[in-house]
């Protein structure tokens, strides 16, 4: 394998350890809600590990696992509550929700000083300009890993594959704020090949197994699989064809052990920034 392995994992564990050593200083612990309705075995999975990451941290937290058959109007109480809260400073509602609730109007009903997954229409806006107050979890976490490997996306060709607003968009985002010229692509794109192949960072969030192979990887590229994945055996992986695509690449990213710890650590960073905010910290 030629290309240097990015270690998600490692670096998750530092800015952990960092962040723990910052919230420690604080006159009050940083406190996040997690909400989750209904019985989805992967979102209990994410929530079980984000309450394990704020131990980790020294984090105060609360979850809320409420029935699937829960109202619109009483979850947008729960909300309302936390927003009032004093000992909370992150709020985060995991996602999907069961059909039937409206996802827009939760999110928008969070306070935005405690939208640490930077979902809230005004911290979209606010990265969107340039000056976020939180870093979206998972383009962040990717960020944060170029940075830690000095790759430095400005007058760099980068190419997203995916466009949604949880990743693809707000990688553009910070790829594009960064310096970086950037080309997004989605299931519309007609030559995504070529594109994927000019990239000399390549972002995939897609969620197809396998449609990252070696013909759309430049030498010398840095490779970013964001993508989880299960493939025919219910093993976790990517969308990059990771031992072919490693031949060719300079950096490429595990799955597992790239970029999902880096969402998992981004979000405890936020809900640091967040608790920061609220008690007047600098
Ligand atoms: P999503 O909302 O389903 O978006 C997928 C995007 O891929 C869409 O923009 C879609 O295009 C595009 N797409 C679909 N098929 C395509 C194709 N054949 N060629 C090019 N583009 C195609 O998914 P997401 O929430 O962004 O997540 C993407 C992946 O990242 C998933 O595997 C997810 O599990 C993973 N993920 C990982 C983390 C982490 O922490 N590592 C965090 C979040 C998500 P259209 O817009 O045209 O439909």
């Amino acid at each position: 394998m030629a290309a240097t392995r990015i270690d998600g994992k490692a670096l998750a564990a530092k800015l952990k350890e960092q962040v723990r050593e910052e919230a420690a200083a604080l006159p009050r612990k940083p406190g996040l809600a997690v909400i989750l309705v209904g019985d989805d075995p992967a979102s209990r999975v994410y929530v079980t590990s984000k309450r394990k990451d704020c131990e980790e941290c020294g984090f105060y937290s609360e979850e809320y696992a409420l029935p699937a058959g829960t109202t619109q109007k009483s979850l947008l109480e729960l909300v309302e509550e936390l927003n009032g809260r004093e000992n909370i400073d992150g709020i985060l509602v995991q996602l999907p929700l069961p059909k039937g609730l409206d996802e827009r109007e939760v999110l928008l009903a969070i306070d935005p000083a405690k939208d640490v997954d930077c979902f809230h229409p005004y911290n979209v806006g606010q990265l969107t300009i340039g000056a976020p107050v939180f870093q979206p979890c998972t383009p962040g976490g990717v960020m944060e890993m170029l940075q830690e490997y000095h790759i430095d996306p400005a007058g760099k060709r980068c190419v997203v594959l995916g466009r949604s607003n949880i990743v693809g968009k707000p990688m553009a985002l910070l790829l594009l704020h960064a310096n970086g010229t950037v080309a997004v692509c989605h299931s519309k794109t007609p030559d995504l090949k070529e594109l994927a192949a000019s990239a000399d960072i390549l972002v995939s969030a897609v969620g197809r197994t396998g449609l990252v192979t070696a013909d759309m990887v430049k030498e010398g590229a840095v490779v970013i699989d964001v993508a989880m994945n299960r493939n025919e055996a219910g093993k976790l992986c990517g969308d990059v064809c990771f031992e072919e695509a490693a031949e060719k690449a300079a950096y490429i990213t595990p799955v597992p052990g790239g970029v999902g710890p880096m969402t998992r650590a981004m979000l405890m960073k936020n809900t640091l920034t967040a608790a920061k905010l609220h008690q007047g910290v600098k």
